[in-house]
């Protein structure tokens, strides 16, 4: 029990590191989404196989007897209490306090280390033949495929069609056929008049806080039928300029060779055949790269399909995304072309307007007590709701896919990008990666909870500069410097970037607003290739391995002694959370912090140094209290450790060695801290239905 002295009253380390560790617990049960090939010992037979959704979240049964194969291993119910003890944590005065502590002091011992070991980086690196930014791999973690051109490539292709294709048909209705120069001429636009200007697909001034205007920057000249002909992938040509496009982009960056990305393209679950259209496009128009791996982004628009008559419950739009892949996986000749598409995804997204805060209307219940197939309203489902559906079912269809031997998906959803805090913690218990996190700024227990676990998150501090954070504001610095496993990613090129190079702008933009160095570059870039979904087999290829505990530094360019030193800090960081056996919580967390002599050695000092002690040097003082009018200015904690910034004195560390996860902590006291507000995702009867206003 801490005494109540001052900071170790507030810190309270002892009560708080149990609450963390509990809450790394809770992640481990969702987290990660996929699981690892050779934990399925027994080999099914797919012929033997059946599924069936029940209550939303998909069973995989035998055929023969029924008996469960893979099943989901949590409730809604049970996340939503998960939900809640994550909340509880993170409001939780001491917790706050702590991780604050904590993160100062990491960026404090990064930039430290930075100033006494920028010179040994550089000869790190100056050592490495050949390798430098310009070749270590990098992967663009979070881009949109409708947006992956720049704006001058968009209108230069556009130009193209219009000046030497004009007479492509683009669109029937029943006999009548519109060819591409009749929807420009009903415009009144010749191909000569087109300018950047006039296609306004560029992000401005006007796009700040509106995601609304920002989504219409995706119709060039402002025509929504431009953005079906040209950026489409199911239209009435097949999505063939897309195709040619895409098809443009990838020569791009086949031609760059260590540029990679990983462009999302649309599920809606709307209708049925949107996988069949999909990977048939995919498939139809060759448009597969080693440079490239798609995501699959599926937006939260069950109310839109709803009000329109597509869908009439939410179940509906989960077979709609779910039955296809389940089906093809078990009987791939059924859809060859869907199946070599599942092959090439690398995992889910799950996207929408965050900051949109759509207040429940009329409810009186909480989303947990209707089950998707009752969810016939024409409210949308929750952040939480859509996102935890969404990974249980991706989380089975894995565990059947690795039985298979097959290629499996992570789980990598938008999350604090903007709106509600509470989103990031649906994210760290449910995501493998996220894209944005900027919200994370304002919760210094989830920014330390995602350092500590170590989930990635892609940033875009270029999009986030246009649309919700400016440069001056992004805390990217921040969490790149405190050892967050943050990569760069562009977004949407078409909308944010100038060259034909997005990602190196991108990278480029970041070097001159965060002052970051060429080993910092290349930590970034070898973040990226860890967080994406290519193979463990191309990761080993580009890195040296793909174990991320281990450097090549001939492949990544990254020195081993920064990588020796993130690995430190985050060593001594678990052995705080993690130790179980404290009997002195606070000389654990002051491990690392500098200390003060029990008295000056300094000339200046003598006189208060007794004769005895001017011989020693302030390594090797004791620890007993010196006489005459000395004062300790810690009295209590003289045995603090120097602090820890010279990771050299670790050469002898090879790998990870973390002690396990407590299983004690169900004992910590809960948090007296009062809830506040109503979260506005859910109905006033929800015990969870908390929200601290942040
Ligand atoms: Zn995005």
């Amino acid at each position: 029990m801490a005494t109540h002295n001052g900071m170790e009253w507030a810190l309270d380390v002892e009560r708080v590191c149990k609450k963390l560790q509990r809450a790394m617990e809770l992640r481990e049960k969702y987290a990660p989404c996929t699981v690892r090939p050779d934990s399925q010992a027994c080999k099914i037979d797919p012929k033997g196989v059946k599924f069936e959704f029940r209550k939303g979240q998909m069973h995989v049964l035998r055929s023969s007897d029924a008996s469960e194969l893979f099943v989901p291993r949590t409730t809604v119910a049970e996340f939503y209490a998960d939900m809640a003890e994550l909340f509880a944590t993170r409001t939780d005065g001491s917790v706050g306090t702590f991780c604050f502590q904590r993160l100062k002091l990491l960026q404090t011992k990064f930039e430290l280390y930075t100033m006494s070991h920028f010179d040994r980086e550089l000869e790190e690196q100056m050592a490495t033949s050949h390798r430098d930014f310009y070749n270590v791999r990098k992967v663009d973690t979070h881009i949109h495929h409708s947006a992956a051109m720049n704006a001058k490539h968009l209108l230069r292709f556009i130009k193209k069609k219009l000046k030497y294709h004009g007479d492509d048909v683009v669109s029937k209705h029943g006999e009548k056929q519109t060819a591409l120069k009749d929807v420009f001429s009903e415009l009144d636009i010749g191909w000569y008049n087109l300018s950047l200007d006039k296609l306004n697909v560029v992000a401005d001034v006007t796009v700040f806080h509106r995601f609304d205007r920002f989504n219409e920057k995706y119709n060039p000249l402002n025509q929504p039928q431009l953005r079906t002909i040209f950026l489409k992938t199911d239209n009435e040509m097949g999505g063939r300029y897309m195709a040619e496009i895409t098809r443009e982009l990838l020569d791009d960056l086949e031609e760059s060779k260590y540029q990679h990305t990983e462009w999302r393209l649309s599920i809606y679950g709307r209708k049925r055949d949107e996988w069949s259209k999909l990977s048939a496009w995919v498939c139809d128009n060759n448009l597969i790269s080693t440079n490239n791996r798609w995501m699959i982004q599926v937006p939260r628009l069950y109310a839109v399909y709803h009000s329109s008559g597509f869908i009439a419950t939410f179940q509906d739009m989960l077979d709609n995304i779910f039955l296809p892949i389940f089906e093809c996986t078990v009987d791939p000749g059924s859809n060859p072309k869907l199946a070599k598409f599942l092959s090439l995804i690398s995992g889910f997204d799950s996207v929408d307007d965050e900051s949109k805060s759509s207040l429940p209307k009329d409810r009186t219940f909480s989303s947990r007590e209707l089950e998707p197939a009752e969810w016939n309203i024409s409210d949308n489902p929750s952040y939480k709701y859509y996102n935890y559906f969404m990974h249980s079912n991706i989380r089975v269809l894995n565990q059947l896919r690795a039985a298979l031997g097959m290629n499996q998906f992570q789980y990598r959803p938008h999350a604090g990008e903007a709106g509600e805090l509470h989103h990031l913690d649906t994210a760290y218990l449910l995501a493998d990666c996220i894209a944005h996190g900027i919200k994370m700024r304002q919760s210094m227990p989830l920014q330390y909870l995602f350092y500590l676990s170590q989930v990635g998150v892609a940033m875009s501090p270029c999009s986030n500069n246009h649309l919700f954070l400016s440069y001056s504001k992004s805390p990217f610095q921040e969490f790149f410097m405190r050892g967050l496993n943050v990569s760069l990613s562009t977004d949407d090129p078409l909308m944010f970037h100038q060259t034909k190079e997005p990602l190196m702008e991108e990278y480029s933009l970041a070097k001159q607003f965060f002052r970051l160095s060429s080993s910092d570059l290349c930590e970034l870039a070898r973040n990226s290739v860890l967080q994406s979904g290519f193979s463990p087999e191309v990761k080993a290829k580009w890195l040296g391995s793909a174990n991320p505990d281990v450097n090549n530094i001939n492949r990544s360019n990254v020195p081993n002694a920064r990588l020796r030193f993130r690995r430190i800090c985050r060593q001594e960081e678990m052995r705080l959370v993690l130790a179980d056996n404290r009997g002195d919580a606070m000389k654990a967390f002051r491990a690392g912090i500098p200390s003060v002599p029990e008295y000056d050695t300094s000339p200046r000092g003598d006189s208060l140094v007794p004769a005895d002690a001017r011989e020693l040097s302030p390594l090797l003082m004791p620890a007993e209290p010196p006489r005459g009018r000395v004062r300790s200015l810690t009295p209590r904690h003289s045995e603090a450790a120097l602090p820890y910034v010279a990771p050299e004195a670790a050469d002898g560390i090879d790998c990870m060695e973390m002690p396990p996860a407590s299983k004690s902590a169900a004992g910590a006291r809960s948090p007296s801290r009062k809830r506040s507000s109503e979260d506005v995702n859910e109905g006033a009867a929800s015990p969870n239905k908390v929200r601290r206003p942040e």
